[in-house]
């Protein structure tokens, strides 16, 4: 039985403990906030009329051995819906809406995709290979976050939700080329649409009730399984005094003993203290707006993701609740200048769905971030990795964006590690 230390209580670091508990190891969960969720905290804005809203509305796969076999577990209501998502693109003064994929859906330009010179390093070099105003569209998206695509990593590519694009044109010949080359495969994205009937729908669920008392129900599940959860601990890292020059988990101003540390936060704090160098670009930073909707009947969960250079709109959600419909609109926190201006511009981009919907009066959510890095951070990253690995950190897969990708790579080295 090894001695773990888990840093971080959200999805992450809760699955993770869970999986290590199971194999009868000795899991402490340290976590900064007085709960767990991390990000997937709902907002609760007023606890008398218990009134919610999910924040940033992120849905879960339960196609996921990680997340089957947590349900099997976990007593909690959980709606399961056919995943829903769309996006709404304005091109040179066009809008497209689709609601069947969720990257840019852009016009046909006739010019071909350019092989890349260099295997790319930042998110420009992936764009060159698009044809020119596909390119320059795309880093507009991006210095909407406040970054330029020449100085971000093309690992940021799919945070941003720019992995692919989506170019309007002949499908067949579209889905042809996406077999026969590999660039074109990667970089060029098809609406579900595309695939017909051949086309899964992806199930996704989402708690019925938020959030909150989802991991209420799994903070209870942990400490049944043996783990020990430190609530509102801190955990920094720091070099050992011990003249290794080492970095440890220091935890209530101490370096407590573990045969191995996962961490499973957000590793900006970790690396800025690591002594390796500062980062370029640490954050990207939202605003949520959380209204109740009317005028719409709601099957299920939905989200739309928003490419507009001149919006601060980044991504649009609507869900059902106890309370009715409400939505949570994700805005970039340097580009809104005005509550009621978002709200009619999202309202619009509703439409298209819902003709009848309106908007109700906007609560807004405090600031969270992405963190974005540049290709010199992914050396930084690089350099840390193989030390802290080394010291028996697993460092906690922080360059990935998705739960389950995150999940599935801190398994993984896990299991390089020899658990
Ligand atoms: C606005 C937003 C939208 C997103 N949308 C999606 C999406 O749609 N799909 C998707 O797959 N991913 C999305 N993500 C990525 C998201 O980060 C992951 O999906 C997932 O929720 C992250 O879970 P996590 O447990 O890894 O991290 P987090 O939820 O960030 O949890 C980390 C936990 O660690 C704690 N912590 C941090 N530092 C310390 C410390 N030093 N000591 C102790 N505790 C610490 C925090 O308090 C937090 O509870 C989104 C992220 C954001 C911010």
């Amino acid at each position: 039985m090894a001695q773990i230390h888990i840093i971080g209580g959200g999805i992450t670091g809760c699955v993770t403990a869970m999986t290590l508990a199971d194999q009868s190891h000795d899991v402490t969960l340290f976590e900064m906030a007085p709960h767990l969720g991390g990000s997937l905290r709902d907002f609760r804005p007023d606890r008398t009329s218990g009134l919610w809203g999910f924040r940033a509305c992120q849905y879960l796969n339960p196609a996921e051995p990680w997340l089957a076999d947590l349900l099997e577990d976990l007593d909690c209501e959980m709606i399961r819906f056919d995943h829903t998502y769309g996006s709404y693109t304005v091109f040179d003064g066009q809008s497209h809406f689709r609601d069947d994929i969720a990257l840019p859906v852009l016009p046909e330009t006739g010019a071909p995709l350019r092989p890349y010179s260099d295997p790319p390093r930042t998110l420009a070099d992936r764009f060159s290979a698009y044809p020119d105003k596909i390119a320059e569209f795309l880093a507009g998206t991006v210095a909407r976050c406040g970054h330029a695509s020449e100085a971000l990593s093309t690992e940021c590519a799919a945070s941003l939700q720019l992995p692919a694009v989506f170019i309007e044109g002949d499908w067949a010949n579209m889905l042809a080329a996406k077999t026969a080359d590999p660039l074109t495969d990667q970089l060029i994205a098809m609406p579900r649409a595309a695939f017909g009937a051949d086309y899964a729908d992806i199930e996704a669920v989402l708690p019925k009730h938020g959030y909150d008392p989802f991991f209420d129900v799994l903070a209870g599940l942990l400490a049944r399984k043996g783990v020990r959860l430190s609530l509102s601990t801190p955990v920094s890292a720091r070099r050992k005094p011990d003249g290794t020059g080492e970095y440890g988990a220091y935890i209530n101003g101490n370096w407590p003993e573990a045969d191995c540390t996962v961490w499973c936060c957000n590793p900006v704090p970790l690396v800025l203290m690591s002594g390796l160098g500062r980062l370029s670009n640490p954050a990207s930073r939202f605003v949520h707006l959380h209204a109740g909707l009317s005028g719409l009947s709601l099957e299920g969960p939905r989200y739309i993701q928003v490419f507009d250079p001149n919006s601060p709109l980044y991504r649009l959600y609507v869900f059902p609740t106890e309370f009715g419909p409400r939505c949570c609109l994700e805005l970039h926190a340097h580009l809104l200048t005005s509550v009621a201006e978002a709200r009619t511009e999202a309202q619009g981009i509703l439409k298209h769905i819902w003709p009848g919907l309106e908007i109700g009066v906007p609560q807004s959510d405090p600031v969270s971030a992405h963190y974005l890095f540049s290709h010199n951070d992914s050396l930084l990253f690089d350099a840390l990795e193989a030390d802290l690995v080394h010291q028996r950190i697993i460092p906690g897969a922080w360059r990935v964006f998705g739960r389950d990708s995150k999940i599935h790579a801190i398994q993984s080295d896990l299991e390089k590690s020899g658990f």
